[in-house]
C-alpha cells in the first residue's frame, strides 16, 4: 500500500498565477504542491512592463469587465503590498494627428469613474509649456493628461506569494518539472524531475492546477497526454532600460502613430524602463530576447517625444517575455484579449487550467480558481486574500517613508539609499534580513553596490534562491549595478555554500 501523502491541488507554474493560486488554496486549508520547472518568476512574471493597472487602452477595444476588475485591484494590491506596489502618475502628451484631446479625456473620465478609486487621485490636465513634465520632451507637445496608476515589483510580488503560501502550508518546489502523469483510482500520480539533483519522484494530489504561463498547452500536450491543444497566443513583448532619461517621478504614455502605445517609466532611481512590443512569438518561450526591429521600433517611438533621442548605444539592459494571451482568434496581436479564462479539461482526471490573464488581476484570478477547485472537491474557507498583508507589506499604504525611517533608527549604519531600498524589496522583513548588526561589517561579505553577504543568505533561506542570476535579475536587481566580475563572484559563493549544504547533507 502507498503511503505517500495525497495533496488535494498540485500546482503547475510559479509565476504570478500559480503562486497566488497556491497561497489562496492554502490559506483557506486545502493542502497544496506547487512545481516550477526553473526559478519563482524566470517566466513572463518578472518581465512585464510592471504596472498594476486598468489598462487605459484596453478601452478601445470594449473590454470593460477587464478593465473595471483591473481598477479595482490597483487599491486592493497597494494596501497589501505597500513595499513593492506604489502609486504612479502617467503622463500622456496629446499629440497632434493621433487620438484626439476629447476621447483621451473621455476615457480617462471613464478610467476616473469605474474603478473604485479611493486613495488615487484624480485626472488633470497640464500646460507642457509651464509643467515640469513638459521639459525632456519636445517642445510640440504643449498639452497632456495625467492620471494614476499603480507600479508594481512583478517578481517580488511572485516570491512573496510563494512565501506566504509556504508560511500557510503549501510545499513549493523550484528547479523542479511536471514531466508527466497518471489519473489513477481518482488519484494523480505525478513524475517530478528534479533538475539540480537531476533526480526523479512521484507526488499524489486530486487535482492538477495547469498554470504554466506561455507553457499552458505544452505542458496539457506533452505531460498531461491531451491531443490538438491551441488555447494560448503566444505574443513576445520587449524593453529596453537606458540611464535615467528625466527626473519627474512621473511617468511618460506615448502614443505611436501606428496606433500602439509604448511607456517610458522611471526605474530603479537612475533608470528609465521603456516598452512595450507585441509580435507574435513561436518557440521556447525561455529562449525569448529582443529583436533588432523591436530595439529600433523602441528608440524611434521614443525619441519621436524626447529633445535628445534615444539611441541604441543608450541601451544598458534589456529584457523580454511572451505574454500567454486566451486565443480569441484576434487577427492583430495587440488586439488579442488580455482577459483570463479558466476551464476545467474534459476528460479523466480533473484538471483545471488558468488561460491569459494579468500581473494585476491574479488575486481575483485565484479567486476565481479557487471556486472552481470547491466544486471539484468540495468547497474550504471563504476568500480572504482581499485584506490580508503579503509578507513584509503589514504596514499602512501611505506609510513607506516612516517604515524607512523606522529602519534606520534600528540600524543607523545604514545609508539612507540602501534602508530605503531593503524597506522597498522586504518592507517590515527587512530587519529579519539585518538581523543582530551593529555595523556593515556585521553584514559579512560584499558583493558589490549595496549588496552584502547576509541579504544572499536570507535569499536563500526564504525565498528559494540558488543562483546569481535569482538574486540579480529577479529578487534583486542589483544586477544593474554589479560588474561581470562582482556577478561572478557571488555566483561562486552561492556554489560554494550549495557545495557545503550537499557536502553536510551526505
Ligand atoms: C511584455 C509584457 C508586459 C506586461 N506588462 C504587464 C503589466 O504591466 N501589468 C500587468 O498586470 N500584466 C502585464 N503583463 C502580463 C503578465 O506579465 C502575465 O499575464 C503574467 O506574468 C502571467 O503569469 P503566469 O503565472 O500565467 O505565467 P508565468 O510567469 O510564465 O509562469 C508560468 C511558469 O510555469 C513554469 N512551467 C512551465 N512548464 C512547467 C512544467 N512542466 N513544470 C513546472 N513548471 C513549469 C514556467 O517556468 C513559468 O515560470 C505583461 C506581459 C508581457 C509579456
Amino acid at each position: 500500500m502507498d503511503h505517500t501523502p495525497i495533496y488535494d491541488i498540485f500546482v503547475v507554474g510559479g509565476g504570478i498565477n500559480g503562486c497566488g493560486i497556491a497561497r489562496d488554496a492554502a490559506g483557506r486549508g486545502y493542502s497544496v504542491f506547487l512545481a516550477e520547472m526553473d526559478d519563482l518568476a524566470s517566466g513572463t512574471s518578472s518581465g512585464s512592463t510592471k504596472l498594476i493597472h486598468g489598462g487605459l487602452r484596453y478601452l478601445e477595444h470594449y473590454e470593460f469587465r477587464l478593465v473595471r476588475e483591473a481598477l479595482m485591484e490597483r487599491e486592493v494590491l497597494w494596501r497589501n503590498a505597500p513595499h513593492i506596489i506604489w502609486p504612479m502618475r502617467f503622463v500622456l502628451p496629446y499629440a497632434r494627428g493621433l487620438r484626439p484631446a476629447w476621447m483621451l479625456r473621455l476615457g480617462l473620465f471613464i478610467y476616473d469613474h469605474i474603478g473604485g478609486r479611493k486613495l488615487l487621485p484624480p485626472t488633470r490636465t497640464l500646460d507642457m509649456r509651464t509643467d515640469p513634465a513638459g521639459k525632456p520632451l519636445k517642445p510640440i507637445f504643449s498639452k497632456a493628461f495625467e492620471y494614476s496608476d499603480g507600479w508594481v515589483n512583478d517578481a517580488r510580488l511572485v516570491v512573496l506569494n510563494a512565501r506566504d503560501a509556504a508560511d500557510r502550508g503549501a510545499q513549493i518546489r523550484t528547479r523542479t518539472e511536471l514531466e508527466d502523469a497518471r489519473f489513477e483510482d481518482g488519484v494523480w500520480t505525478v513524475l517530478l524531475h528534479d533538475r539540480t539533483g537531476e533526480t526523479h519522484y512521484e507526488v499524489r494530489a486530486r487535482l492538477i492546477v495547469n498554470a504554466a504561463g506561455p507553457w499552458v498547452d505544452h505542458v496539457l500536450s506533452q505531460a498531461l497526454g491531451r491531443n490538438d491543444v491551441h488555447n494560448v497566443r503566444l505574443v513576445q513583448g520587449s524593453h529596453i532600460v537606458v540611464a535615467r532619461k528625466f527626473d519627474d517621478p512621473r511617468a511618460y504614455f506615448f502614443q505611436n502613430a501606428d496606433g500602439r502605445i509604448i511607456f517610458a517609466i522611471p526605474y530603479e532611481e537612475d533608470f528609465t524602463l521603456i516598452g512595450t512590443t507585441d509580435q507574435d512569438y513561436t518557440g521556447d518561450p525561455h529562449g525569448v530576447k529582443i529583436t533588432d526591429h523591436e530595439v529600433d521600433y523602441l528608440c524611434s517611438a521614443a525619441s519621436e517625444y524626447f529633445t535628445e533621442p534615444v539611441r541604441r548605444s543608450d541601451i544598458v539592459w534589456t529584457y523580454s517575455a511572451v505574454r500567454p494571451l486566451y486565443d480569441d482568434g484576434a487577427s492583430k496581436a495587440q488586439e488579442a484579449t488580455r482577459d483570463y479564462v479558466l476551464r476545467v479539461e474534459p476528460g479523466e482526471g480533473p484538471i483545471v487550467n488558468a488561460f491569459g490573464g494579468k500581473i494585476t488581476t491574479y488575486r481575483r484570478l485565484s479567486e476565481a480558481m479557487l471556486d472552481k477547485i470547491g466544486d471539484i472537491l468540495g468547497k474550504k474557507g471563504r476568500p480572504w486574500t482581499v485584506k490580508a498583508p503579503l509578507p513584509g507589506g503589514d504596514f499602512p499604504a501611505t506609510a513607506y517613508d516612516a517604515q524607512v525611517e523606522k529602519l534606520k533608527k534600528a540600524y543607523p549604519f545604514l545609508e539612507l539609499r540602501h534602508a530605503r531600498r531593503l524597506v522597498r524589496l522586504y518592507g517590515t522583513r527587512a530587519g529579519d534580513l539585518l538581523g543582530l548588526a551593529r555595523s556593515v561589517s556585521d553584514l559579512g561579505r560584499h558583493f558589490g553596490a549595496d549588496l552584502y553577504e547576509a541579504e544572499v543568505r536570507y535569499l536563500i533561506a526564504n525565498e528559494w534562491a540558488m543562483t546569481a542570476e535569482d538574486i540579480l535579475w529577479r529578487r534583486t536587481k542589483r544586477g544593474l549595478r554589479l560588474t561581470s566580475g562582482e556577478a561572478t563572484e557571488l555566483d561562486e559563493f552561492m556554489k560554494g555554500l550549495g557545495r557545503r549544504h550537499s557536502a553536510a547533507a551526505e
